[in-house]
């Protein structure tokens, strides 16, 4: 259903089109039927009908798209029933992904009887080998043990056709990239491959020229993935206040399910110790915990028995979790990129979601950089905050007894001003940094961290200075608007 809100949005995609028109047979349209998916999502649309065709293709979308079900469909097709080897190979990055996949291509090739097996690192190789020597039509693996398993002549790609690389971006990340081109040249030249992959770095770029045969490439927008239904807020807030802050937004939010990412293992650990000593049921998962306890805490999370996960991006990316209400971001994400994934956790399909991003005041370029990705604004977090159609619109949440925020370097402590006035009055900063050195006779090097919103702006002054600076300026004019400085509240 939000998919095809999706596509009405979307007035090139005005005409909805339906599983039937994409060329899938009845059989799998009644598996789609029994697993509810009513209108292909804009992945599934342009992707579905050049797979059938057999062409290769680039998909560049994450999780959330429905990017499974696009190269998942055309996979249940291909498969003949009366060949028991195996004819397709899906290989993920992480063992988190490899199951989730596998148990979506289940439910889509169920009608068929199509047979899949998952291959991961981390469980018993034995019992893979009998699943592999029992069947498997489609094999889904994580890289490491699919190569394992074919050295160990145990998994056989003679006849495997059809290739799908899924996160290629995250397996150069892990350093698989090279034993992904050995896996590839273990399969036929004439095979049919499907690349998805949520960036297309160079190496990516480089692995498609030398495997992909004339690839059609479909790119979704990362816009029309997840960010329509994810309301966006972003929460300035000092390092060491931000465990704290934390406690508080979890408890104003009351998520039904959230996970809080954290940029590092160690990270994840201490925020987990955290919450729980604060009696919250919590749980972490990250890369260097036991397999086992990384699937009792998935198990735990995806029941719904644990309300909140502290997780690293790696032990966390392509969980689809629809029940996931919120997602906090205790550290800026590294990248864009990652800003999306995470948030891709939450405000799944038919759902609406909250991320909550925590921004320390010398991040604001980072978080700027990934508003310009996503194209949506961030609304300042406050209790109760909602998105408006003009984010921006919103004034930061400020204390009744406004505190100036200390930012200290080399130079000595900086005070951190706002200004009523941004965009929307045509400002630029050299307007702003020219409004303030000539008002309070100070040279441009003491205006900094300039920050030019919507409707407001900030700019960071010495902290000695800021009390004349401000009286300075008050009343100067810019553009015809009058601006005024205050000091930003802190948030302790
Ligand atoms: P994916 O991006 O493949 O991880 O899919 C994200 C979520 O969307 C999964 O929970 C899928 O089951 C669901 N999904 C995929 N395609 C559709 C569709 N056409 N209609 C409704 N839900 C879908």
């Amino acid at each position: 259903m939000a998919f095809g809100a999706l596509l009405r949005e979307s007035p090139s995609l005005a005409a909805v089109t339906t599983f039937a028109e994409l060329g899938l047979s009845e059989t799998t349209l009644q598996a789609l039927r029994d697993v509810g998916y009513t209108e292909p999502s804009p992945i599934q649309e342009q992707t579905i009908p050049p797979l059938l065709g057999g062409r290769d293709i680039i998909g560049q979308a994450q999780t959330g798209s429905g990017k499974t079900a696009a190269f998942g469909l055309p996979l249940v097709e291909y498969i003949d029933p009366e060949i028991k080897d195996c004819q397709a190979i899906v290989l993920t990055p992480t063992r988190e992904l490899c199951i989730q996949v596998t148990q979506a291509l289940r439910a889509y090739g169920e009608t068929k009887g199509v047979d899949v097996v998952a291959v991961f690192g981390g469980a018993p190789i034995r019992t893979q080998q009998a699943q592999l020597r029992a069947g498997g039509q489609i094999v889904v693996g994580t890289v490491g043990r699919v190569l394992d398993l074919i050295t160990r002549a145990s998994l056989i790609l003679h006849d495997c056709r059809f290739v799908v690389l899924d996160e290629a971006d995250e397996m150069l990340d892990l350093g698989f990239l090279e034993d992904v081109e050995k896996i590839l040249s273990r399969t036929p030249s004439g095979r049919q491959t499907a690349l998805f992959s949520a960036t297309m770095p160079p190496p990516i770029r480089k692995l498609a020229d030398r495997y992909l045969y004339e690839p059609e490439v479909i790119k979704v927008e990362a816009k029309t993935l997840t960010v329509d239904t994810v309301e966006q807020f972003r929460l300035e807030v000092g390092q060491k206040d931000k465990p704290a802050k934390l406690v508080e937004v979890l408890a104003v939010e009351k998520p039904t399910q959230a996970i809080v990412f954290a940029r590092t293992k160690i990270r994840c650990d201490q925020l987990f110790r955290t919450l729980r000593d604060k009696g919250m049921n919590v749980r972490a998962l990250h890369g260097d915990m036991s397999q086992g306890s990384r699937d009792g805490v998935m198990l735990a999370f995806k029941g719904g028995r644990v309300p909140i996960l502290v997780a690293t991006d790696v032990a966390a990316r392509g969980l689809d979790i629809s029940s996931v209400t919120h997602v906090v971001n205790f550290d800026v994400p590294i990248s864009p990129d990652t800003y999306v994934h995470r948030i891709g956790r939450t405000g799944r399909v038919g759902r609406s979601g909250r991320a909550i991003t925590f921004v320390e005041p010398k991040q604001q370029s980072e978080l700027e950089a990934i508003e310009k990705h996503t194209g949506v604004k961030m609304t300042e977090w406050a209790p109760g905050a909602k998105t408006a159609a003009a984010p921006v619109e919103e004034k930061p949440h400020r204390h009744d007894k406004p505190q100036v925020d200390k930012s200290v370097d080399h130079e000595g402590p900086w005070a951190k001003l706002i200004v009523a006035a941004g965009k929307a009055e045509g400002i630029k900063p050299a307007d702003l940094v020219k409004a303030v050195t000539s008002a309070a006779g100070i040279g441009g090097e003491a205006v900094r961290d300039v920050k030019i919103f919507e409707r407001f702006s900030f700019l960071s002054v010495p902290e000695g200075d800021s009390k004349r600076i401000i009286e300075a300026v008050s009343g100067a004019e810019i553009k015809g608007t009058k601006i005024s400085l205050e000091p930003v509240g802190s948030e302790s």
